[in-house]
């Protein structure tokens, strides 16, 4: 049993060090609340639960503390991926709910599984998921100063379960004043991808992880046989050649785990039960 969380990233540039400290207890707080909650539930739980603390943790730009879009309003994209079953289900551009994870998580159930806009929405509150506002005041500040850079927070987490069984989720407020209706990666299997070898969650800048597929190509990478080291390095190249930029967190059969990103730091922590990783 492993677990791997990540909350986007940090710019030493544009946040202060007193943000940086509270990312790191609260990504370590919340891996082992994670861990804890893994002894007796599944991976596919595990994830959208630790998502879930993720989004009610107003320091990261998902679920509660999401950032406001171009027009003045908030729109977040969630989706989770079962390794086992290789069913993904997402929300795109969903307003107004608590948790998108977990709307993501009751989609899985569905034949439909990818809802956007105001049929996510209307999904979600015909499966009793109540009108909640995710708006923050420090966002509202940071929105009327155009400023962009409360924003770096996207939030992901993979897991390996007692069973061997993988799974990841990923959820986002977006990346920043952008044009309503933009879709994020996070709800697409560029940014979220899992299969019975490996799960990768992304962060970055959602169309350089499109452009370059960076979750799908990871988990073919590690399918075919590659290490998870490996795959991540050709990818990471890909990226270069685009001169994309992303972070990405993942976990193998094998319970390798495995991060890596493009300058500034991405914000993660790991525990395995013994050892904790965090970001510096
Ligand atoms: N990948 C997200 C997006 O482009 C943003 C982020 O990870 O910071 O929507």
């Amino acid at each position: 049993m492993k677990i791997i969380i990540h909350g986007g990233f940090f710019s030493e540039s544009e946040q202060s060090n007193e943000v940086k400290i509270a990312k790191q207890n609260s990504l370590q707080k919340i891996a082992y609340q994670a861990f804890e909650y893994l002894q007796s539930n599944s991976a596919i739980d595990t994830v959208a639960y630790a998502v879930s603390l993720l989004e009610d943790d107003e320091l990261y730009n998902a679920g509660i503390g999401s950032q406001i879009q171009s027009d003045g309003v908030i729109r977040m994209s969630a989706a989770i991926m079962d390794g086992e079953t290789q069913k993904l289900s997402g929300v795109i551009n969903i307003q107004n709910v608590k948790n998108p994870v977990f709307v993501a998580k009751e989609l899985i159930k569905e034949d439909d599984r990818v809802l956007g806009g105001s049929g996510a929405k209307k999904y979600a509150s015909e499966h009793g998921f109540e009108d909640f506002s995710t708006e923050i005041p420090q966002r509202r500040k940071e929105y009327e100063a155009k400023l962009n850079n409360g924003g770096k927070g996207t939030v992901g987490c993979v897991a390996i379960d007692k069973n061997g069984k993988l799974a990841v989720a990923t959820s986002t407020g977006g990346k920043g004043f952008e044009i309503p209706g933009r879709i994020s990666d996070s709800a697409t299997v560029a940014g979220n991808y899992a299969n019975s070898f490996c799960a990768v969650s992304c962060t970055g800048v959602g169309e350089d992880i499109v452009s370059n597929a960076t979750a799908t190509k990871i988990v073919t990478r590690v399918t075919d046989g590659m290490s998870l080291e490996n795959a991540f390095n050709k990818t990471f190249e890909e990226l270069k050649t685009i001169d994309g930029f992303a972070g990405a967190i993942a976990i193998d059969k094998d319970g390798n785990v495995y991060h890596k990103d493009s300058y500034p730091t991405m914000v993660f922590a790991s525990f395995d039960g013994k050892t904790f990783e965090v970001f510096q």
